[in-house]
Parts: C-alpha cells; sequence; structure tokens
C-alpha cells in the first residue's frame, strides 16, 4: 500500500467506493466522475503505478475480471458499445498513479465517447515502417 494513494486507500476501506467488483487479485467500482452513466474503473489491489510495473499475474486478473463486467455492463446497460481506456504516465492525463482500466460504455442515444473519437489522417509510411522495424527488433 502506498500512503498517499487513493485507490490504495479505496482498496484498504479508508475511503467508500462504489464497489461492482472484488476478487483476491482485483477491486472494481464506479467513477465518482463519469464520463457516461455506468463509467467503471477496475484495480489491482496491489498498488502499481502503471503498465511498466504491474505484475503479470495482476494485469491478467484486471482484465479477466472486466470480461466478466463489461458482460453484466451489457445485460444491465444495453450499450452500443464499451471503450476500454487505460493511461499510462502524466503525459497522457493519467490523474492517479495506481494502475487502473477504465471500461466506459456508451448507452444508446447518448453522445459519442470523447475518448474514442478522433480525426483519421495517414500517416508517414516510410516512418511507421522504420518504428516497427526498431520496435520488433527490441521484442524479437
Ligand atoms: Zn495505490
Amino acid at each position: 500500500m502506498e500512503e498517499d494513494c487513493i485507490f490504495c486507500k479505496i482498496v484498504a476501506g479508508q475511503i467508500p467506493c462504489a464497489k461492482i467488483y472484488e476478487d483476491e487479485k482485483v477491486l472494481s467500482f464506479l467513477d465518482i466522475n463519469p464520463i457516461s452513466e455506468g463509467h467503471t474503473l477496475v484495480i489491482p489491489k496491489a498498488h502499481a503505478e502503471n503498465l511498466w510495473e504491474i505484475a503479470e499475474g495482476d494485469l491478467a486478473a484486471v482484465h479477466r475480471a472486466s470480461k466478466k463486467i463489461i458482460q453484466a455492463m451489457k445485460e444491465v446497460l444495453n450499450p452500443e458499445g464499451v471503450a476500454c481506456l487505460q493511461l499510462n504516465g502524466r503525459g497522457v492525463n493519467q490523474v492517479v498513479m495506481h494502475y487502473h482500466l477504465h471500461l466506459i460504455p456508451r448507452v444508446k442515444g447518448s453522445d459519442p465517447l470523447p475518448v474514442s473519437s478522433w480525426e483519421i489522417k495517414p500517416g508517414n509510411q516510410e516512418v511507421i515502417g522504420r518504428l516497427a522495424e526498431i520496435l520488433a527488433a527490441k521484442l524479437g
């Protein structure tokens, strides 16, 4: 547990949450500042700041739980779709520095989600190809 981490305090029961799911490794609750109806967070109970730090077992548990949760969302909210969003680092607006996966449903008839609409414009294929080679070599 990290002293100043609001999500660790929620896991410890020191701060209340609108809990919807819990297992040995995972806690899930509704976001108090929802982008849409049903906006949910899924977090590992063990503190890890981001995707670079999270233990593989915790990562798998978070994503396994998210599959159960979106099934329940489908039955309860009947959404047009659900966006999964996970931010790593302050540079991409991660605010709480404890790994969390957002599950953001778009209920029928509501506005398009700001997190899943952007302008599509073709990139520089040469640059894309070069970067792919460099990253693939790192991963090979
Ligand atoms: Zn934490």
